[in-house]
């Protein structure tokens, strides 16, 4: 029996991208399997079924029959407890899972006996890097959120001298410069922006500089430990807290748009611009809080909303890998292979799993009827 892997249609409110893509299909094809895609699941990320068939897919009429021809299935987002009902016993799931937040889910995979693997908890170790959905989409993410700031600012970015006088620059606040912040950077400064950033983390000040981003400083000191050995955030104690609100608001009052991307694995987002800070800020300023999902690092975003409050806009859209479904889509897929492809056994055509390798120990939640990761397992 050849196996297969299907690839259903996402159904989740705002969900455009799809768990593979033209050439994640060949490539699973070339290694033996057969390939299931629903009607439609390209749809929101402009592939359609043809192109999906040309690249060596079948395609299914519905969710049942996508899911039920799955040994394999591959999703973007955590199934409903509809889709785990029509998952193969035994099947295999990779998929972001948020599994962390959604002890449920992970126990109602574990009683439909499937092996699930979680993306967003594969380790991150250099030999991981290739499957690392939270970088691909987090990339994405940053880029979009100055798009999206850009957006809803009424004024130009770039320096512009002009007969009719001179247009000053914007000036963009970044508050995190992990994966999603130093892409804001980067972005915000291509577009002519100058571009202040600020992070707990010491060591991305020089990544911050070398593109250009002017770093602003709290307490060297206090920040020595802000660091976990994972690459991480820590969270801060209460001195380091208010001077760090007191560069902010100072940085603040300057800034035309403000691109939030603060976050603490396991914890609500740090709430870094309050209210106040919000009313001192200029008219027509933009905040984009991209942690709205956690929280947000603005208690005045709202999620999935766009708001004008005390004459600042905030900009809380969820999702927004998904916004810009095709780019995201690609990466997510080529993810997925990078995650696949080590554990295809030539011989036997079918995935086969070294359980002391910490890429799939770090990544499985659930296994044989049990959930068997330790940050979940009771
Ligand atoms: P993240 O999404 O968890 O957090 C975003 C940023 O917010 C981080 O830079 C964090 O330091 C910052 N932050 C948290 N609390 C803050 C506060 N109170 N004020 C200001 N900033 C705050 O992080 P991420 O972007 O996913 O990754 C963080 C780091 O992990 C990377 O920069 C990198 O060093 C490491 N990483 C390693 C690998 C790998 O080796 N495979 C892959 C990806 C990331």
């Amino acid at each position: 029996m050849i196996m297969k892997i299907a690839i259903p249609k996402e159904r989740r409110a705002g969900e455009a991208r799809v768990a593979a893509s033209p050439d994640t299909v060949k490539k699973y094809v070339q290694m033996g399997f057969e390939v299931v895609v629903e009607t439609g699941a390209g749809a929101g990320a402009s592939i359609a079924d043809s192109v999906f068939q040309d690249a060596g897919a079948t395609i299914a009429s519905d969710a049942a029959s996508a899911f039920g021809a799955g040994d394999v299935v591959l999703k973007i987002q955590r199934p409903t407890d509809d889709e785990i009902g029509l998952l193969k016993e035994g099947a295999v799931l990779v998929a972001g899972l948020s599994a962390l937040s959604n002890k449920d889910m992970v126990e109602k995979l574990a009683a439909r006996k499937v092996t699930a693997f979680a993306m967003e908890l594969v380790p991150r170790i250099t030999r991981a890097q290739s499957m690392d959905i939270l970088s691909s989409q987090a990339n994405l993410a940053g880029y979009k959120a100055v798009l999206d700031g850009v957006h809803e600012f009424k004024r130009a970015v770039p320096m512009m001298m002009t007969a009719a006088g001179t247009v000053a620059p914007a000036r963009f606040l970044i508050l995190g410069a992990g994966v999603a912040g130093l892409q804001a950077i980067a972005t915000a400064k291509r577009l002519g922006g100058v571009v202040y950033a600020f992070d707990v983390r010491p060591a991305v000040k020089e990544q911050v500089e070398s593109l250009g981003g002017k770093f602003i400083e709290v307490d060297p000191e206090a920040t020595k430990n802000a660091e976990t050995a994972g690459g991480y955030a820590k969270e801060m104690d209460e001195d380091y807290k208010r001077k760090q609100a007191a560069r902010i608001a100072e940085a603040l009052v300057k800034t035309d748009i403000a691109i939030c991307t603060a976050l603490i694995p396991g914890k609500p987002a740090p709430v870094l611009i309050t209210e106040e800070m919000v009313q001192t800020m200029r008219p027509g300023s933009v905040i984009v809080d991209l942690a709205v999902e956690a929280g947000g690092n603005c208690p005045l975003s709202e999620f999935d909303k766009v708001v004008e409050k005390h004459g600042v806009t905030l900009v809380g859209h969820g999702n927004v890998p998904s916004r810009l479904a095709v780019d995201a889509s690609t990466l997510f897929a080529k993810n997925l292979l990078n995650f696949i492809s080590p554990l295809v056994d030539k011989e036997t055509r079918t995935l086969a799993f070294n359980w002391e390798d910490e890429i799939l120990k770090g990544a499985c939640v659930t296994r044989d009827g049990l959930v068997v990761h330790p940050a979940l397992a009771s």
